[in-house]
């Protein structure tokens, strides 16, 4: 996995601004097609408990 900066610290795969999980998925946000980075997400995302 290569490194992956990630500002969502709320999620539990982030530690220290890094992705740690072994592979994310990340797809459309609600559009058909992305133009701008705004239009994907994180699938991944996990909230921390
Ligand atoms: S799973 Fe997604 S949201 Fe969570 S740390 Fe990795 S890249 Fe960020």
């Amino acid at each position: 996995m290569p490194h992956i900066k990630c500002s969502v610290t709320e999620c539990q795969w982030n530690n220290a601004i890094e992705c740690h999980a072994p592979m994310i998925q990340v797809d459309h946000n609600n559009t058909g097609t992305a133009n701008t980075s705004d239009q994907t997400k994180c699938e991944t995302f996990k909230m921390k408990s």
